[in-house]
């Protein structure tokens, strides 16, 4: 390619909307350009990345035996009230209708379509497993479109579906994927973590996420300083709290006037105990697909609870801040909620830490303005009535579960991919069965497997830049050289360049000129601002037998005799 003649606008202009260097950097070295929210033109420099990235997916998934298929973006939402998702997806979901007033959604997953492909068409245990693919285009109309390609509305994903006879061959083929998708993000360059990730209502440990690390990432990881240990916050455990150096106090069982002391420090302070005595009550308002409930999680005084662990214990679609009224309406009184005497009815659902399993003496509400039970005991309560799960939001500095000394220690991080045993979720409703070795029909056992490829190109640029420009990696740089020839006034130097030029073209080396009639300062400023793994110089010294080459990487200059310029060049990017 000749600079001249490229469509590559780049500029030095800040994006109103962009906080990230990578958006900020993509669209000032001409890659990306806005639309409109979350909408995005790729030009020809974020096109050649981008099918880069595509391609490396696609050469490791096809390696381990995934297929490509290409399913239609626009899908019947008959299919998604089969799988009972259309309620559930809400906004995100963007409904359209056709000419002849029939209902569609455009895909920002494809779970019901892929079954709907291989239903009727694998019927036996004979046919399985299959791996299928797609790297695709989808919709989701987000909340909060932001930073550039990470967050977009239309974007590109990498979904794949696979289907199995038993859990064991979907687990055989979950950890293949497990695998091949490490092989995809070092091959990108990638610094990422696999961490364990939420599963929703399904539950199980099978889930795993890929995290790219970055100061700027939306998700909170918690991770051991010693073992692998990693998870997502929304799901990470730790070691449960022990009662060490704190001392067991004598409390006999009363209730006890505290008047208009509501918080756990207060309490604390109130009752001179530490606030490993206190069982904190957090107040939420619980939604569901036909209502709400007033939601109460207990946790001890100390720590924290996690939303997301609250919202699957109680099957919520989501939790949001009750009113007051909304709280003095369910019987509560904020400030003296506890575990005795708690109103009963349908609309107020209940969880107990599980560290609190057990747990004496407890100072809790009273259930009753300026009043608070103490030295209360939760051992042997009933079952039934008091649904216990883990509730905890790990911090920074606790004891890993699965090694001896690690602790956990945060880190931010960018999700790139997610991998899910899905089981029977979709399967059973929308009846994919199959005949098993008995000759029973039964529901197919399903993966699910995503890779966020437009994503990838931001977060490879979040991890790989510096106070110039990008830093692109050589595997997905748009031309691996750029050859720069400083004044193109110059005759010996332009046909210099174009002599390489030609000799790389001819290799199918994937080459640019900066042929353009402009000084070398706002040439090379442009090649550090893109981020061309190298840039070959073609100055004045080549009067003297000599050019330069910038490693972007390393960022250094350094000088090679001009008749080895193409050899260290092929050197270099092969
Ligand atoms: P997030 O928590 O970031 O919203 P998700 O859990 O909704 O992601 P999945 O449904 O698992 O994402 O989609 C698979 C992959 O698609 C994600 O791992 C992510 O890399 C990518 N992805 C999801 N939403 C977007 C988006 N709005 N823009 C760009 N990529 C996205
Ligand atoms: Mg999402």
């Amino acid at each position: 390619m000749r600079f001249s003649r490229a469509y590559i606008p780049t500029s030095k202009e800040i994006p109103n909307d962009a906080v990230l260097p990578s958006h900020i950097l993509l669209v000032r070295a001409g890659y990306i350009k806005g639309v409109a929210s979350g909408l995005y033109n790729f030009l020809p420099l974020g096109k050649k990345s981008l099918d880069k990235i595509r391609a490396i997916v696609k050469e490791e998934l096809d390696r381990s035996g995934c297929q490509e298929v290409d399913l239609p973006f626009v899908t019947p939402a008959e299919l998604w009230e089969e799988s009972g998702r259309i309620a559930k997806f809400g906004k995100e979901l963007l409904r359209f209708r056709d000419r002849k007033d029939g209902l569609f959604v455009l895909g920002p997953t494809h779970e019901e379509m892929m079954v709907a492909l291989v239903r009727h068409q694998l019927n036996s245990y004979k046919q399985l497993p299959q791996n299928l693919y797609q790297i695709k285009t989808k919709f989701r109309d987000e909340a909060r479109p932001r930073f550039g390609l990470m967050r977009g509305r239309e974007f590109i994903m990498k979904d794949g579906y696979s289907f199995h006879e038993n859990e064991n061959d979907m687990k055989r083929e979950f950890y293949l994927m497990q695998e091949t998708y490490k092989r995809i993000f070092i091959r990108l360059g990638l610094d990422f973590r696999v961490v364990e990730a939420d599963s929703g209502a399904i539950g199980g440990s099978g889930s795993r996420e890929f995290m790219v690390i970055a100061n700027s990432g939306e998700d909170t990881l918690a991770v051991c300083n010693s073992c692998d240990y990693g998870a997502n916050i929304e799901t990470a455990k730790r070691r449960p709290h022990q009662q060490e150096n704190i001392d067991q106090i004598e409390m006999e069982f009363a209730k006890f006037k505290t008047p208009d002391i509501k918080t756990i420090d207060d309490l604390a302070k109130f009752f001179h105990v530490p606030d490993w005595f206190i069982a904190k009550a957090v107040v939420k308002k619980a939604i569901y697909e036909n209502g709400s409930k007033i939601a109460i999680f207990f946790v001890r005084g100390g720590d924290e609870v996690e939303e997301k662990k609250a919202i699957n214990s109680i099957n919520a679609l989501e939790l949001v801040d009750p009113t007051i009224e909304e709280i003095e309406n369910a019987g509560l009184h904020a400030g003296f909620i506890g575990l005795l005497n708690l109103p009963q009815n349908e609309n107020i659902v209940k969880v107990i830490d599980l560290e609190l399993k057990n747990a004496e003496p407890i100072i809790t509400g009273a259930n009753e303005p300026d009043f608070h039970y103490i030295g209360v005991s939760l051992k042997n309560l009933p079952d039934d009535k008091n649904k216990f799960a883990d509730l905890i939001r790990v911090k920074e500095g606790d004891k890993c579960l699965h090694c001896e000394n690690g602790s956990l220690i945060y880190k931010r991080g960018i999700e790139v991919g997610h991998i899910f045993q899905l089981g029977t979720k979709y399967s059973e409703p929308l009846g994919a069965n199959f005949l098993d070795r008995d000759g029973k029909s039964r529901p197919m056992v399903m993966g699910t497997y995503g890779i966020g490829v437009s994503r990838l190109l931001s977060a490879i640029v979040e991890q790989s830049h510096d106070e110039n420009g990008i830093v692109m990696p050589l595997a997905v740089a748009p031309y691996k050289i750029n050859i720069l020839v400083s004044n193109i006034k110059n005759s010996d130097e332009l046909a210099f360049g174009e002599n390489i030029y030609s000799n790389l073209i001819a290799k199918n080396i994937e080459t640019i000129i900066d042929d353009r009639n402009e000084r070398f300062g706002f040439k090379i400023r442009d090649a550090e601002l893109i981020g061309f793994p190298y840039t070959l110089i073609i100055g004045k010294s080549l009067a003297n037998g000599k050019v330069e080459i910038l490693d972007r990487k390393k960022a250094v200059k350094f000088e090679i005799d001009s008749d080895q310029a193409l050899n260290k060049i092929l050197e270099l990017v092969e």
